[in-house]
């Protein structure tokens, strides 16, 4: 039923503009053939999800590819779930991937872009305005059943084996009359205003999903709240407003709003408006157990974009890992196309892993070597620098009192080498692997360094690593130094290789040149695997080679 200009004012106040006035400031975009607005409307819940990172990206990468516009969009209506600083923390988020919105709040007083506010609760007025547009028209009504009366109507619903929720028959206040409304009003009674719905269940209706094609829908029938009582619309509502004025052409979202599609899609009808593409995109899935299930915000550390951050992945190779689970073919772009970035693959919507692509932390770690490959020490130190400022104190003090000697360190199987070394991938990662080098953390005993030299006999130890001091010369090139081991090896009964010992079977080698080595890495390293042991030893200088030389001494 529409209702009076006197009881919509009673219910919603005046003084606010009206739909033509509003519509007036936003004019439809003026866009060329096939270019697509975005957005992505995040929650300011805290917490930000490896999907809506996802999300994010491939919102931005259509936008932009398109020649069009890509939007942050704040939605808090919601004021019980909204967490103070959380806006700012998703804005960072999205500079820090390097995800640039062309519109939308820049902070708490500043935003860019002609179709704001971009933060919902700044746009009530817009709102209200649209309801009591739709009050007057009848597509909208007050609701003066309690939350007891809700519950109960719930339970009795479910009870008797039905579908809950406030529709046909159960949508109580649906035919108040003015009177009964005005009486309410009079009675001082708390509201929420409805959405008639115009549908039924039983009809069903075919709705086409950008990312999942054409999908079958029971029509929408329940009367949802659209304006809470503290007078802020719901998601549902806003969503409506805000991308009908925006001039949204392509909603991407999560999939967990694919059930509500049959909704958001009547309720650009209802208003004869053109609604956009919607597009659901599946979930991360990950493996436990054999068995894929959805990456979930309470028990997965990974689901959080903070994660990555903390475990220092580069920006860059998180961005490159999404685009890799959003089209599969973006890694044989990669392959073919080393020095060139992600702007530079086309982005398909119809590509997307619509049974959830799976985080596979082999590949992105393997991404992650990679690119680590490609920084210059130089490079490499200064993203160690900044993500130790964040996020590790003591590293960050060692890098200030080393920093020619880290630098020094971080280059070993860098730059102009023959094999880069792969094995860094994140930035917490990286001193643990290369602590050896500094000798308040470097506290092999000689105990130990024989049980992992437990191949030789004691003695064949000592005797390689005392002889070796001899021989040593921090002026020698890695040749010589290579030939003075090697040399050394075969005087003292070491073989060539595995190779020769096999050939020969009748002599009674010690071992191979490797061996030798070895003793040298252990006694220098703590480890029997390391980077290239010369530069190592180039590296700790003539004075810690020595010491180290001298521990089974
Ligand atoms: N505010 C919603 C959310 O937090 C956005 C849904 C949409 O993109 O339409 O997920």
């Amino acid at each position: 039923m529409a209702l009076s200009d006197e009881t919509v004012d009673r219910l919603m106040g005046t003084g606010i503009p009206t739909v033509a006035e509003i519509e007036a400031k936003y004019p439809p975009r003026n866009l060329k053939e096939g270019q697509c607005v975005t957005r992505i409307a995040p929650s300011p819940t805290g917490f930000m999800h490896l999907g809506s990172v996802y999300a994010a990206l491939i919102s931005e990468r259509v936008a932009h590819q398109s020649g069009g516009v890509f939007m942050l969009r704040i939605e808090d209506t919601d004021t019980k779930r909204e967490v103070e600083g959380a806006a700012e923390f998703i804005i960072k988020a999205l500079a820090d991937f390097g995800l640039k919105f062309d519109e939308g709040p820049l902070n708490d007083h500043e935003e860019v872009g002609n179709y704001g506010p971009y933060v919902q609760s700044k746009r009530r007025e817009i709102y209200q305005a649209y309801i009591k547009d739709w009050l007057k028209k009848g597509l909208a009504y007050p609701c003066f059943c309690s939350e007891d009366e809700i519950n109960a109507m719930r339970e009795r619903q479910t009870k008797a084996g039905g579908r809950p929720g406030y529709y046909g028959m159960w949508a109580k206040c649906r035919n108040l009359t003015e009177e009964q409304i005005n009486a309410n009003l009079d009675a001082g009674k708390p509201f929420v205003i409805r959405f008639k719905s115009p549908g039924k269940y039983i009809n069903k209706i075919a709705i086409e999903d950008v990312c999942r094609g054409k999908r079958f829908f029971p029509e929408n029938d329940l009367d949802i709240v659209i304006m809470k009582s503290d007078k802020l619309p719901t998601y549902h509502f806003a969503h409506l407003i805000d991308d009908h004025l925006m001039g949204t052409t392509h909603v991407l979202r999560g999939d967990e709003w694919l059930s509500s599609l049959p909704l958001h899609i009547q309720l650009f009808q209802v208003m004869g408006w053109n609604p956009p593409k919607y597009g659901h995109i599946a979930p991360i899935q990950k493996l436990e157990d054999e068995a894929r299930r959805k990456l979930s915000k309470r028990k997965d550390p990974e689901a959080n974009i903070a994660f990555y951050g903390e475990k220092g992945y580069p920006k860059e190779v998180v961005i490159d890992y999404l685009m890799n689970l959003a089209n599969s073919d973006f890694e044989d772009f990669k392959r073919d196309n080393p020095t060139k970035t992600y702007l530079n693959f086309e982005l398909k919507i119809e590509r997307l892993n619509n049974s959830g692509p799976l985080l596979d932390f082999v590949k992105l770690e393997n991404i992650s070597k990679e690119f680590m490959a490609t920084l210059s020490a130089e490079e490499l130190y200064a993203r160690l620098y900044e993500w130790a400022k964040k996020y590790d104190a003591a590293l960050k003090q060692k890098m200030d009192t080393n920093s020619a000697y880290f630098k020094q360190i971080l280059n070993i199987e860098r730059g102009n080498c023959e094999r880069v070394r792969k094995d860094f991938y994140m930035f917490s990662a990286i001193y643990p692997e290369i602590k050896y080098f500094f000798d308040d953390e470097f506290s092999l005993s000689a105990e130990e360094a024989l049980s992992q030299l437990a191949n030789l006999p004691k003695e064949d130890v000592k005797f390689i690593a005392d002889t070796y001091l001899n021989l040593y010369n921090p002026n020698d090139t890695k040749d010589e130094w290579f030939a003075k081991i090697k040399e050394f090896a075969l005087a003292n009964g070491y073989a060539k290789n595995a190779k020769e010992i096999t050939k020969n079977p009748d002599v009674k080698y010690k071992g191979t040149v490797s061996d030798v080595a070895t003793v040298l890495r252990v006694l220098m390293t703590g480890r029997r695997e390391s980077p290239d042991l010369y530069s190592i030893m180039q590296v700790l200088g003539p004075e810690r080679v020595v010491q180290r030389l001298k521990l089974l001494a």
